[in-house]
């Protein structure tokens, strides 16, 4: 069955007087629309009303039905254009008025996306939810950097974790990140890079351990950079890079020249910088 033959049936669906409306929380992954799922473009293609973040790329946007309501949601750093309280009780309000909400977020709802935040309160305000999970940041910018998450004999696993914590400082239990020996994935911790890269190495991570920075992963405009867990900070100064962009560190990391799998001309690739 074709994108449209699926899409239609549902897009025919419309809210009846009445009745409460659901909020689809979905997925877009990082960028590329055709990482996008089949659940997720039946989730925008049968929207009365779109909210979507920052992070759903352009080429996304440009898919969205031109006759849904759509609304930017921001949440840039320095930029939350609607406070997280004021856009869940938005939703909720929507819905009662009997619409049905596709809440598009970058990546994997459920993934640093406070979409089971957002899903705790609808559901307390007994709307019904569905969770369409999308390609993240940490699987989708690594499958186009070349870099595995995990490879038999260089890693047995891979932790995601968040370079962004509310009061600003990073607590995080560094002795045992340090000596996980797998592979780690930092989510939003570019301004947060020195010290990811000091407290790693403090707390015993070999200073040579292989590492990259991976911006708009995905899209056309991915940038990747190799180097070491200690020379990230400096790459990442050097070649001024900007969100979103994903920190990666461990020996995987060391596959990607010959893993590289993505034509030169759209990815942006700085292998040769890893000395
Ligand atoms: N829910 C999202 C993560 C949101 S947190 C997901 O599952 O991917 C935002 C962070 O994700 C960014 O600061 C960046 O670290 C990472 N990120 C998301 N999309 C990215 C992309 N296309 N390229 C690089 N990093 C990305």
């Amino acid at each position: 069955m074709t994108i449209e033959l699926i899409t239609k049936a549902q897009t025919q669906r419309t809210s009846q007087a009445g009745q409460a409306g659901q909020v689809a929380l979905v997925g877009a992954g990082p960028g590329d629309p055709e990482l996008l799922t089949l659940k997720a473009i039946k989730a925008i293609e049968s929207a009365d009303l779109i909210l979507f973040d920052n992070l759903v790329s352009t080429e996304i946007r440009a898919l969205f039905p031109a006759h849904t309501k759509t609304i930017y949601v921001g949440k840039k750093k320095a930029d939350h254009c609607i406070p997280q309280d004021q856009l869940n009780l938005f939703m909720v309000d929507k819905a009662k008025q009997g619409l049905n909400i596709c809440r598009l977020k970058g990546g994997d709802p459920f993934v640093f996306g406070r979409g089971s935040e957002e899903q705790l309160v609808l559901h307390a305000h007994d709307i019904k939810t569905t969770i369409v999970p999308g390609v993240t940041a940490a699987s989708g910018c690594t499958a186009y950097a070349g870099i595995p998450l995990t490879h038999r004999g260089l890693s047995t696993g891979c932790t995601f974790i968040t370079g962004h914590l509310k009061n600003g400082k990073l607590d995080l239990n560094w002795p045992q990140l340090a000596h996980l020996d797998h592979t780690l994935v930092f989510y939003m911790g570019l301004g947060k890079l020195a010290e990811i890269s000091e407290q790693l190495t403090r707390h015993g991570l070999d200073a040579n351990t292989p590492a990259a920075l991976i911006e708009n992963g995905s899209t056309p405009q991915q940038r990747e950079f190799v180097g070491t867990v200690s020379t990230l900070p400096t790459l990442a100064i050097e070649h001024q890079l900007k969100s979103p962009s994903l920190i990666v560190i461990g020996s995987v990391v060391s596959l990607a020249e010959k893993l590289s799998w993505r034509d030169l001309e759209q990815a942006t690739k700085n292998q040769a910088l890893s000395a």
